[in-house]
């Protein structure tokens, strides 16, 4: 944890709040550089170790908390690294867990590529940060992932190896440990799960996505959602995202109308106008939220192609299914 708040990635930095560094591989690249140059090449690759931990860890407990509410809030079950595992891992003949898979996008290895090309040895830190928080927080015990083989260093797979912390030392060598000297997985799990936001904190009877801030712009891969709160942030949200040439990887946005009364002429016309730019990325829009008083309006938007969903799981779940199709015609 230490490494991280040096570097100024405390733990409720927007970075580790947006779940876009993991999607986006311009981004991890350019963290990747950064990283390296600011720390030598093992505290680079302990730091993204850890920032994949946070996520992995606080990704695990959200699923948890989901367990009991509604299928339509669903959305965030996904995890953010992929992940496959091979089929009957564990019960090693000495007893111990171990699990074998792969990060069938190779997305970390990718992105080192792109930038500081290849490697000696395996480097994707994050993933395995990742998987081993993901893995750790899912089945109770502390997992420390190792990658094995890594396309950043030629091989034709990022294949991994989880084993349970408490015996993987007698088993692997000091370099093969190097990510995790004296790491405390308790001080992981205790900042992801206030992280993760538990359940009852955001039980309402307008049931949203768990980890959901309403206020805050967020992306699932191809999926934005927008909250439409204050008319100026909306607006320099929307300009600001049409200058990032990642925003031609959503392709379905949606705009939260929640609070937003719609009954002056110049809101119409601004949510006019972030219709239009979103249209002109080649997104599909959803609108949600919208109360009676601004249907009317909405009705009245010179804009095609308007989707309409009751409620914010609904229109995040539309989203996906869109997003989707398109991924499949494209
Ligand atoms: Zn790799």
């Amino acid at each position: 944890m230490a490494i991280l708040s040096a570097l100024g990635f405390g733990p409720e930095t927007l970075l580790l709040s947006e779940p876009k560094m993991f999607m986006n591989g311009r981004f991890l690249a350019s963290l990747l550089v950064e990283l390296e140059d600011e720390l030598e090449s093992i505290g680079a690759q302990r730091a993204l170790f850890q920032i994949g931990l946070l996520f992995g860890f606080r990704d695990a407990y959200r699923m948890t908390a989901m367990e009991n509410t509604e299928p339509s809030q669903s959305v965030a079950r996904s995890t953010l690294v992929a992940l496959q595992f091979r089929r009957g891992g564990s019960a090693a003949a000495s007893g111990t867990f171990q699990m074998q898979g792969t990060w069938p996008d190779k997305y970390e290895a990718s992105a080192r590529l792109l930038k500081l090309g290849p490697d000696t040895t395996p480097s994707c830190a994050m993933s395995a940060g990742y998987t081993s928080g993901w893995l750790s927080g899912t089945l109770d015990t502390d997992v420390l992932v190792i990658e094995e083989t890594c396309t950043a260093c030629g091989d034709t797979a990022c294949s991994f190896t989880a084993h349970e912390v408490a015996t993987v030392a007698a088993r692997r060598s000091e370099a093969e440990l190097r990510l995790v000297p004296e790491l405390s997985y308790d001080a992981f799990r205790e900042i992801s799960r206030r992280f993760a936001q538990p359940l009852k904190a955001t039980a309402s009877p307008t049931a949203q996505p768990v980890d959901f801030d309403p206020s805050m712009v967020h992306v699932w891969g191809p999926v934005m959602v927008l909250p439409f709160m204050n008319i100026e942030e909306s607006m320099n949200t929307v300009k600001m995202l049409g200058h990032t040439p990642d925003t031609c990887d959503v392709r379905s946005i949606v705009i939260d109308l929640q609070g937003e009364g719609l009954d002056e002429d110049f809101t119409a016309v601004s949510l006019e106008k972030i219709l239009e730019t979103v249209e002109a990325w080649g997104a599909e829009v959803i609108l949600t939220n919208v109360s009676p008083l601004a249907e009317p309006i909405v009705a009245d938007l010179e804009v095609k192609h308007l989707l309409l969903r009751k409620n914010l799981p609904e229109a995040i779940a539309t989203a996906f299914q869109i997003a989707e199709a398109q991924r499949h015609i494209l």
